[in-house]
């Protein structure tokens, strides 16, 4: 496991994956009864964007950096949860979650890597509403559902080392559709090159799951497969008004990343009716 999610923490990647984790979860708190988010990829938490880490890629400024000014618009419940969060820190997905619980509702997190593990750990120590497990995340959840709760948000984001992991995670969403059916699954995918991703979309639209987006946004034309052109967060079973709130959270993040002539662009798109 050489992935560190310490030197991509609030790239942009991450703002666009954590602005529709944030609607998503938003909307789950809709409803008076309890929900439970389980995270299968957790990382440590929150992160220092003074770290050492950090500071070597810089990929931050190019991220959270560009959304300082933001004081407006659909972009803004998100950030003013990210800026309750002390200075130079930013919260990945465990610490905004956690942020948005209410007294009832509850957070499974797994992470496999061992420090990083550790890490979490403390930071959740002690914690009645918030669970903390080293185990793989593809494994966790056959054991962690279906949710005593019977609701709520199952988040996938692996760091695509390994060169199946797009036909792991759609086997991963459609047996847990299977075990789970109203479970809501989010899953974070990197758009280097269109191939493997129409690959994987076409793997959930053969899988027989209802009801699937993809949201998407890109910050180039995908055609060197060698760099992160853009990303996509595919979500089963959305919450009503999700894919609209997408499209606005989409396009806002869009106007501040984009490079000018060079391609870039954002979708909301249909991959399985209803
Ligand atoms: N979700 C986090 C966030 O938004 O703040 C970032 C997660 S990072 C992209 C992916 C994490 O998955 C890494 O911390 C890595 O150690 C962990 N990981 C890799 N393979 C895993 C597996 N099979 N099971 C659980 N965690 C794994």
């Amino acid at each position: 496991m050489n992935y560190r999610h310490a030197f991509h923490a609030a790239n942009f990647a991450d703002c666009m994956k954590h602005a529709l984790a944030h609607a998503l979860v938003a909307a789950l708190g809709r409803k008076a009864t309890p929900f439970r988010v389980l995270d299968t990829h957790a990382g440590i938490g929150l992160y220092d964007l003074q770290s050492e880490e950090a500071r070597r890629t810089g990929e931050w400024r190019d991220g959270i950096g560009l959304l300082e000014a933001i004081q407006d618009g659909p972009l803004l419940p998100w950030l003013t949860l990210v800026r309750s969060f002390p200075p130079g820190t930013y919260p990945g997905s465990p610490a905004l979650i956690r942020a948005m619980l209410r007294p009832g509702d509850h957070l499974s997190l797994c992470e496999l890597h061992p420090e990083d593990a550790a890490t979490l750990r403390a930071a959740f120590k002690g914690d009645p509403q918030v669970s903390v497990h080293r185990r793989d995340a593809y494994e966790a959840i056959t054991a962690l559902t279906p949710f005593p709760e019977r609701r709520g948000l199952v988040l996938f984001d692996p760091p695509f080392e390994v060169e199946d992991e797009f036909a792991r995670l759609s086997a991963a969403i459609a047996r847990l559709a299977q075990r789970f059916r109203p479970a809501v699954q989010a899953a974070w995918y990197p758009i280097k090159h269109r191939t493997p991703v129409r690959a994987f979309t076409d793997a959930i639209a053969a899988a027989g799951l209802r009801d699937v987006i993809g949201c998407e946004l890109w910050l180039r034309e995908p055609t060197d497969p060698r760099r992160l052109n853009g990303c996509g967060f595919l979500v089963v079973n959305p919450p009503y008004g999700f894919a609209e709130t997408a499209r606005s959270l989409l396009a806002a993040l869009q106007a501040r990343f984009d490079d000018h002539g060079s391609g870039g662009g954002w979708a909301v798109t249909e991959i399985v009716p209803e």
